[in-house]
């Protein structure tokens, strides 16, 4: 018990050091996509100049975007419960995130039950949840592939969500490790490691579950559920 709490209490920390970066990370960030935009006011641009600092001001605002979702997350804690529609909610990932779909050749398949009721969760931090869930399964299918996309319902009053991909999968042995922090098999570039340790804390935090199955060469499907709303 005494080494759970010990865990419990590094976990928290971990938490507490990873919202403190993101915070520093405000900013800066703020700052460039600010002044990015504001070279892309002038009309003598050449064109690979122009071309470099859109791709800047996408990537900065994406960054932003992100950071934002890891704030309200660490912010929320006991606060209202808010309701949210899970299509809805998709949707507006899927349109913040089709050009990185584009970008790899994935062609996205929804199937989506539009009769569903709404959760009892913040929008905001289901947002979080599908964007670093999404943002894996392109991240895995640099070589082109389908990201499936399904909301059905679910017993026990709940709303299940499936994100699956046809990507490499995840060997069993790395499975176990999967939501622990700083656990990433992506270069500095790329991954932290906290995507899905974040995700399960957000998923803890408005009574839902996630879980995930994967074969090696076949794909990987995340399956979440959510509590309906009242
Ligand atoms: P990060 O994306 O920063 O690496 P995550 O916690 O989101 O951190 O993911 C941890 C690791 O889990 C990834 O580095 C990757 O190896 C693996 N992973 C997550 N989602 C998928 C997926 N859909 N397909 C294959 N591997 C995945």
């Amino acid at each position: 018990l005494l080494d759970l709490l010990a865990f419990n209490e590094k976990m928290a920390e971990l938490g507490k050091m990873a919202s403190g970066v993101v915070h520093e990370l405000n900013t800066p960030l703020s700052v460039i996509v600010s002044a990015t935009q504001m070279i892309l006011r002038e009309d003598e641009l050449p064109d690979f100049v122009r071309e470099l600092v859109e791709r800047i001001n996408l990537e900065a605002a994406r960054l932003a975007e992100l950071t934002k979702g890891v704030l309200s997350f660490s912010r929320v804690e006991g606060g209202g419960w808010r309701e949210a529609d899970v299509n809805q909610v998709l949707r507006d990932v899927m349109a913040f995130l089709r050009y990185e779909a584009q970008k790899r050749s994935v062609t996205v398949i929804e199937d989506l039950d539009f009769r569903l009721p709404f959760i009892a969760a913040d929008g905001n931090r289901v947002k979080q949840v599908f964007i670093n869930l999404i943002m894996n399964a392109l991240q895995a299918m640099e070589e082109g592939g389908k990201l499936f996309l399904r909301t059905l319902p679910a017993e026990g009053a709940r709303v299940m969500v499936q994100v699956a991909d046809t990507g490499p999968g995840i060997p069993a042995a790395t499975l176990e490790r999967l939501f622990t922090p700083f656990f990433t098999t992506k270069g500095p570039e790329e991954g932290t490691g906290l995507g899905l340790f974040v995700t399960r804390k957000i998923m803890e935090g408005v009574g839902g579950t996630i879980a995930v199955e994967s074969a090696v060469g076949e794909g990987t499907t995340f399956t979440l559920t959510f509590p309906v709303a009242e």
